[in-house]
């Protein structure tokens, strides 16, 4: 059997722990067997990134912004746990957060759905992916304590040297200030994602802020959403079918809650941090979240939105053969590989991913799953396996 070709290469980012060892098997058993798979490939393992001071980091950011697509494997944030734990030269920054700003992108967070496990929320038929806006806001805030009485003002010092003020509050007593701010380049990179992301999938775009309110902060977002939206993308959506829909965030809580599902949902940082978890929860279970990063250049980076899932890993090395669910890790790699057909003009490419795909949610939805699943499914499951068993049962269900 002829194995399916492929033009240019995905750039692979490897990482650690137990998603290590499943990346592997994922590639011997669901991969190579049907492709002949072209990869640079990078090993952002905590130890290399230490042997190599975070360089290599920087350069599988730097392959994905020059081959347009990349797949990557949870790695480990360092904390002086890790530190001690690796013996690392100094605490390396989250590689996440490094890529993320080489590539300016904003992710978008997915769950994969399957009948057996149903929504906590019952009318949701399809899922509803949140793009959360990564940059400033509360997470860059200024915070300070107000012992006593007294004024607090925001002052703007122009680069002239000239100044403006606003009152921010007139304390009688004790209390608590915090400043925050956000730069409209980052809102429009913001903005440009998510039109970029819903054309791709094909999806409404919803965008929520408190305007009512924040009418100069909250007002510039929306204003700018709906800037880029009118010169960039009204034509592309149109042709596409997809709406554009701006409402305020609690009328756009309430709306989610009642609706079937099936659209994007932009987020401002601290309401996408807050309802991203919402949706990862109602939907089901964390290792069924995709996550892709999406650069304002229209390049993408795809990862399971779960960590190294470190307990089982340590069973690992002990010899155990754990059912960690390697799902959202395949799909991190059938989202790349579609992508990269879809650049390509490769359509045996896309519908491997496609079927690859099939093959797994074919198999959880005939009761077949790891033990994660396994407590949520309804009905119970026919049998649980652990992750290498499940992975040979899936690589049974390809066809190409
Ligand atoms: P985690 O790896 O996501 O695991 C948290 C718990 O969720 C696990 O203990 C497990 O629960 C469950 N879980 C997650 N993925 C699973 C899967 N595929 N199959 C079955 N169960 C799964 O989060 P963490 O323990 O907080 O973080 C571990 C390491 O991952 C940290 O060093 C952190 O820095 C890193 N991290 C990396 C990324 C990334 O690279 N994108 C994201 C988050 C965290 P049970 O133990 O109950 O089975
Ligand atoms: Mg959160």
């Amino acid at each position: 059997m002829a194995k399916i070709s492929m033009k240019t290469p995905l750039v692979e980012i490897d990482g650690d722990e137990m998603t290590r060892v499943l990346w592997e098997v994922i590639k011997e058993k669901l991969l190579l067997p049907f492709i002949d798979l072209k990869t640079e490939y990078y090993d952002l393992g905590l130890a290399n990134r230490d042997k190599t001071n975070d360089e290599i980091t920087v350069q599988s950011a730097e392959a994905v912004k020059r081959l347009g697509v990349g797949v990557k494997c949870a790695t480990i944030t360092a904390n002086t746990a890790r530190q001690k734990e690796y013996n690392l030269k100094y605490l390396h920054p989250s590689p996440n957060a490094t890529i993320r700003a080489i590539l300016d992108g904003t992710v978008f967070r997915k769950p994969i759905s399957v009948s057996r496990v149903k929504p906590t929320i019952s009318t949701w038929k399809l899922p509803i992916t949140v793009a959360r806006h990564a940059y400033g806001d509360v997470y860059k805030a200024a915070e300070m304590e107000i012992e006593g009485a007294g004024k607090v003002e925001l002052v703007y010092t122009k680069s002239d040297g000239t100044e403006r003020r606003v009152k921010v509050a007139d304390f009688a007593g004790s209390g608590i200030v915090q400043g925050m701010h956000n730069v409209d380049e980052s809102i429009r990179s913001f903005a440009r994602a998510c039109f970029i992301y819903a054309l791709t999938e094909k999806l409404d775009v919803w965008f929520a802020t408190k305007d009512t309110i924040s009418k100069i902060y909250d007002g510039r977002f929306k204003a700018i959403f709906n800037e880029i939206y009118e010169t960039e993308f009204k034509e592309k959506c149109a042709q596409s079918g997809i709406n554009y829909f701006y409402t305020l965030i609690d009328d756009a809580v309430a709306r989610v809650v009642k609706a079937e599902g099936g659209f994007l949902w932009a987020c401002k940082n601290y309401d996408g941090d807050v309802q991203s978890d919402m949706i990862a929860s109602a939907a089901g279970s964390l290792a069924m979240m995709t996550s892709v990063l999406v650069s304002p250049g229209g390049v993408f980076e795809y990862e399971a939105a779960h960590g190294t899932v470190q307990q089982h890993y340590y069973r690992w090395q002990k010899g155990e053969k754990t059912s960690t669910n390697p799902a959202a890790l395949i799909f991190a790699w059938t989202g790349a590989l579609a992508k990269r057909a879809e650049l390509d003009n490769t359509p045996e490419l896309a519908y491997f991913a496609k079927g690859l795909e099939k093959a797994v949610l074919s198999t959880i939805e005939d009761g077949i799953m790891t033990g994660d699943l396994a407590k949520l499914s309804d009905p119970p499951p026919v049998k649980v396996l652990n992750s290498w068993d499940f992975i040979d049962a899936a690589a049974d269900r390809v066809q190409i």
